[in-house]
Order: C-alpha cells, then structure tokens, then sequence
C-alpha cells in the first residue's frame, strides 16, 4: 500500500482487522469513510472507544454489560431457578431476541475442545459452579452449539452438576425451520430424533 498516504493505509490496516474483511472491503470502506461528513465519521470512531470503555463481562453470569451485575441478572421479574448456559454473550441476544426464556443465563465464553487445548478449567465453569452453590437454582438448561465441542462441553457440564441434584436439560436440536429432511447431516437427525416431544 505505498501509494496510499500513510493515514489511509493505517484506516485501511486498521480495517482489515475486523473478521470478514478483507483487502479490498477495508479499501472501500476506508474511502467511504473519508467520503463521510466529518460528524459521521467521528460518531463511528467514538462508539468504538465508547464501547470499549464501557463494556465489560458481568461478574455474575459473563454476558457482555454495561452495568454490573448486568440487566438480566438485576431483573427481579425473571425466574432466578433456571439458567441457561451458553458458549458466548451473542447466543443471549439470540436467546433474548426470542423472547421466550425468562430465566437467566451463565456464558461460558468458549467451549471444551481437547483438539484446540481447551479444557473445563478454561472456560467460565467454576463460576457457574459457585452460582449453583450459593443459589436455589432448579434447572440448568445446556444451550451450548450442536457440534463436537458443544456436545463435549454439555455433556461435560451435566455430569458435573447433576450429582447436586439439579435438573440438567439440553436443549433440543434439529432440522432447521425451513431446511428439508433430505438434507440434514446425520447428527442433525438424529439430534432432531432425540429432542423430539409428544403432540
Ligand atoms: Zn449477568
């Protein structure tokens, strides 16, 4: 990038950091940007810092927040007797977004994966540990993703907590809404087989 004055090969550096981006992307996103009214571009660069600044993991149960203990922990409306674990702060907006579950959640940030040298005591278990020792919790519902590492960590986390006498559920995959039988892999049918309830 030599011919590109040393501010815009920077953006453009700087651009292509960000997963997705690529190359060319960052070039045409860094001459957007510079294309922008200064106000624009500004408000861009400070949501970042601001973001950055502000946002950090809820001591409780991990999730991304601004406040600490974060929304969902200090919401005295939602079932504090079920938890919901997942793998990252962007399955509970996945969850939230749904609108359904009124429990809380506990993020592990990550997931077991022998194959990367990741083990339990690398991810947010011990502190769900602690939270089911130091609250009524009845149920603890195992959300991790439907692949290898998923699976390992779900089964991984119910033996863990099932000797204390919690109901442990995992939540049931399958083929997804708007896919066709046809083309599901096995372990998606048969997931789908499992969680399947009575009509
Ligand atoms: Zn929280």
């Amino acid at each position: 990038m030599k011919y590109y004055a040393k501010s815009l090969s920077r953006l453009i550096s700087e651009l292509s950091k960000l997963p997705g981006i690529g190359g060319k992307t960052a070039q045409r996103l860094a001459f957007h940007i510079l294309s922008m009214e200064d106000k624009d571009a500004v408000a861009i660069a400070d949501s970042i810092v601001e973001a950055k600044k502000n946002m950090k993991y809820c001591s409780i149960c991990g999730n991304l927040t601004d406040i600490d203990p974060c929304s969902i922990c200090n919401d005295p409306s939602r079932d504090q007797s079920v938890v919901c674990v997942v793998e990252s702060p962007r399955d509970v907006f996945a969850m939230e977004r749904m609108k359904e579950f009124r429990g809380l959640y506990h993020v592990l940030h990550g997931a077991i994966s022998p194959m990367d040298g990741i083990g339990p005591e690398d991810i947010n278990l011990k502190q769900l540990i602690v939270r089911l020792q130091q609250n009524d919790i009845k149920e603890v519902i195992l959300a991790t993703n439907p692949n290898i590492e998923g699976e390992a960590t779900a089964m991984y986390t119910a033996r863990l907590i099932k000797p204390a006498g919690i109901k442990v559920t995992r939540i049931a995959h399958g083929v997804p809404v708007g896919g066709d039988l046809e083309y599901a892999d096995e372990i998606t049918l048969s997931k789908a087989m499992e969680g399947r309830r009575e009509l």
